[in-house]
């Protein structure tokens, strides 16, 4: 794959104020200990990676090879700490490596790695995520291994529990890489091109059909010539996985209207809004309660976790109390539910929402007003502590929207933004994640960086 090399001259401004001693590089692009190693990995990895972005094929240059994480930072083999507004992808709300998680796991781990049998801490585990998700109150909570296996779960528990086939997913929505949610899926699908994928045949998704999100329209269209033949519509209340996507106003609650009207199970996938956007997910903020919710990301507080649960007559539908088969080796294990335990307790007692949301207005409405000072197009969609800023000048509602966007431009930011100690998702349709470890100065860091590359881009232009 052709790679474009960042060239371009600028002040390290970022360096300074990052590391006044001095002793940390802030230049995140790959150096020569990370291409050597990504060479290496390369030769017995595909692509050297073992999930698609993370080979920054959209955005130009290689990938740094990270070391560890520490609250809002990274460390690189090639030794800059850099602030990381990837967040592991969205799990890191209360940022890396946080003392009490780490405690949590290192103690469970002394009482061995799995046991594949029940353990008092899964109850409670399930008791806290069922009391914070709305739409789990009163009902009933699953745990498996990630977002991926939480989606297709959920689907193959609407289809058993309604006896129907069609499901419904948005165009440019993600929800994993299970084979029957792999059309015009976004994220690392939308980043690469990739319309599907190949190995998934036609007779996989003959049932799964498609709509543009925020298009009520269409939703209403669908529902009416084929309603009562469709089991589920499984969307991400707030889209993250096509850039972020806040919901138009009524958007949810008409959905919502129209799945009791045809009897169709209406999953949220908030496996990157659940406790992100707020303690009970977008469902909390926008006050729509689906039936059934998928969670993953924070909800194992950086260990491979994910659940789906919701209401209690659809969830015994599930072996062993009923016929939808859906098991797992290692689901449940003591390590993720320790992670996520301490990370959902530490969020109950001292809830970040209002903390977060101020830091990350302070970030977006920095970045929107550092690009316009530079003359450069960028569009912001911001809900809480998660947004994106497309390159481009409309608003941005839905997928079609979304594309209309300047990658190259995004690309370029990408690099001279990580040039500078910043490290952003390396795609534009990916969401940026702000943690309780982004203070006031981390910020402002990030903000002269940006001012920097936003100048630089408009130089290049
Ligand atoms: N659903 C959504 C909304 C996601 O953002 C993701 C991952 N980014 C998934 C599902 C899949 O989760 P995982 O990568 O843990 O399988």
């Amino acid at each position: 794959m052709a790679r474009r090399q960042f060239r371009g001259g600028f002040k390290p401004v970022a360096a300074l104020l990052c590391d006044p001693m001095g002793e940390q590089s802030t230049d995140g692009r790959a150096g020569d200990r990370s291409r050597t190693l990504l060479q290496r990995a390369s030769r017995v990895i595909p692509g050297g990676v073992n999930s698609p972005v993370r080979a920054f094929a959209s955005v130009g240059g290689d990938p740094p090879f990270v070391t560890k994480a520490e609250g809002a930072y990274l460390h690189t083999e090639d030794g800059a700490k850099l602030i990381d507004y990837v967040g592991t992808w969205g799990p890191a709300l209360l940022g890396h490596a946080r003392p009490e998680v780490i405690e949590a796991v290192v103690k469970a781990a002394r009482d061995g790695l799995s046991f594949g049998a029940a353990t008092s801490a899964e109850a409670e585990f399930a008791e806290l995520v069922t009391s914070m998700v709305p739409s789990l109150n009163g009902g009933m909570l699953r745990m498996v291994n990630s977002g991926t296996e939480a989606t297709m779960s959920a689907l193959r528990l609407a289809r058993g529990f309604t006896g129907r086939a069609k499901i419904v997913k948005m165009d440019g929505g993600y929800h994993g890489h299970a084979d029957v949610l792999l059309v015009a899926a976004g994220s690392g699908a939308a980043t690469l091109g990739i319309p599907g994928s190949a190995g998934v045949p036609d007779s996989v998704v003959a049932d799964t059909l498609l709509l543009p999100f925020n298009d009520v329209e269409a939703l209403e269209a669908m529902c009416t010539a084929q309603g009562d033949a469709l089991a589920a519509i499984i969307v991400e209340p707030i889209a993250g996985n096509m850039g972020v996507i806040p919901p138009d106003e009524g958007y949810l609650e008409r959905m919502r209207a129209l799945c009791d009207k045809h009897g169709i199970v209406l999953i949220f996938d908030e496996v990157m809004t659940g406790f992100r956007v707020a303690k009970g997910g977008a469902q909390e903020r926008y006050g729509v309660t689906p039936d059934l919710t998928c969670l993953g990301k924070i909800v194992g507080g950086g260990m491979p976790v994910g659940a789906y649960g919701g209401r209690r007559d659809i969830m015994e539908k599930i072996a062993p109390l009923g016929p939808v088969y859906q098991a797992g080796t290692l689901s449940g294990n003591p390590l993720g539910v320790a992670a996520g335990l301490a990370t959902l307790q530490l969020i109950e007692q001292d809830p970040p929402y209002e903390a977060l949301e101020r830091s990350a207005a302070r970030l977006f409405d920095g970045l929107s007003q550092s690009a316009a000072k530079a003359g450069v197009a960028l569009t912001g969609n911001r809900v809480g502590a998660m947004f994106t800023g497309f390159f481009q000048d409309g608003a941005v509602h839905n997928y079609e929207d979304a594309k209309r966007s300047n990658t190259e431009r995004f690309g370029q930011f990408h690099q001279e933004m990580l040039a500078r100690g910043v490290y952003l998702a390396p795609s534009q349709f990916e969401a940026a994640f702000v943690s309780t470890a982004h203070d006031d100065s981390i910020i402002d860091t990030t903000l002269a960086a940006a001012d920097e590359a936003f100048a630089a881009i408009a130089r290049n232009a």
